[in-house]
């Protein structure tokens, strides 16, 4: 009799219908630029804060040194998030602006990295963050948070994944650089080199992303990013190399019918190709047309049913979903 209550419980505990808190459990949280609503962009410590919320994915993006070492970083220039400006001077380009990839390793780790900036004025772009140039916050290659992250999930016991970005792979071919190759390098080096492996690789250049599954035959799991409304249309041919889209979340919202929001139908077609939806940049001092934090993950993560958001204060996300 034991038995058989045992096996009723198999059978009939494993299929139960989809209830919502498994539904919950299906979405992932991607800490973006790390635990960025709370210390500086990029910064090793906003990227172990990330890792303490037990968020699903870590966020990297990568641009070249001169020595070609991938460095976290958001954008190819620097005068946004460090005293490169003060340090270095006479180092810009003729656009006034100073650039990663004209810099070694050693030369850019001995910047300070500051909350983002406006470099023209000054002033900090999110008013309420981290206070701008206080602390002692440092650039640090992919290789040095991949053994972060691989280290603090062995001590935790935590198996949280990252999900790096390829940035502005024409600009850096046009500097002679393979960044694609290079990254996919470390990432292989480390460990990462299937869909099993826990790693997300992003992308904005479709003919890049395209490139990395069939010239350079990543079988990495694959996110076509989408900038513009255009690029929606496209879903057909991000289908043949990714595995999923990151939209904006405005190309999710279509007009707002007696105060409720209403959908396009992105989440629905990415959904019927397989792709899954991975959507930026869910930020809580940033609501834009939403009232509150709360609004905005209750619309997008519920009622249009993205897969996952990029987020600057992971721990919020995390508390919705549990
Ligand atoms: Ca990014």
């Amino acid at each position: 009799m034991k038995k058989f209550i045992l096996l009723l419980i198999i059978i009939f505990g494993c299929k139960t219908p989809e209830n919502k808190s498994d539904f919950m459990k299906q979405k992932i949280v991607i800490a973006h630029r790390g635990a960025s609503g709370y210390l500086p962009e990029h910064t090793i410590e906003a990227k172990a804060m990330a890792h303490a919320m037990n968020v699903d994915f870590i966020e990297q993006d990568l641009v070249l040194s001169k020595d070609d070492v991938p460095i976290v970083i958001h954008d190819i220039y620097l005068d946004d998030v460090t005293d490169v400006a003060e340090k270095f001077p006479t180092r810009k380009r003729k656009d006034n602006r100073f650039y990663v990839i004209d810099f070694t390793f050693e030369e850019l780790k001995t910047l300070q990295v500051s909350e983002r900036f406006d470099p023209k004025t000054g002033e900090q772009i999110y008013k309420n963050r981290f206070p701008k140039n206080t602390g002692n916050f440092k650039l640090h290659s992919l290789q040095d948070e991949i053994e972060l992250i691989q280290g603090l999930n062995k001590s935790t016991h935590k198996n949280i994944g990252i999900y790096p970005e390829i940035k502005e792979p024409e600009f850096h071919k046009k500097e002679g650089k393979n960044l694609s190759e290079t990254v996919l390098k470390v990432l292989s080096d480390y460990g990462y080199k299937t869909k099993k492996d826990n790693c997300i690789l992003q992308c904005f250049d479709a003919k890049e992303l395209e490139r990395i599954r069939v010239k350079l035959k990543s079988e990495l799991f694959l996110v076509q990013l989408i900038e513009f409304p255009e690029e929606t249309k496209q879903l057909n041919y991000f289908a043949t190399y990714a595995d999923g889209i990151g939209p904006w979340y405005k190309q999710i919202l279509d007009k707002k019918v007696d105060g409720k929001f209403t959908f396009t139908s992105l989440v629905f077609d990415a959904h019927e190709l397989g792709l899954k939806v991975h959507s930026y940049t869910f930020r809580a001092d940033a609501l834009d047309e939403f009232s509150s934090f709360e609004e905005m993950m209750q619309t997008l993560l519920i009622e249009a049913d993205v897969d996952g958001v990029f987020t600057d204060f992971p721990d919020l996300v995390v508390d919705f979903l549990n």
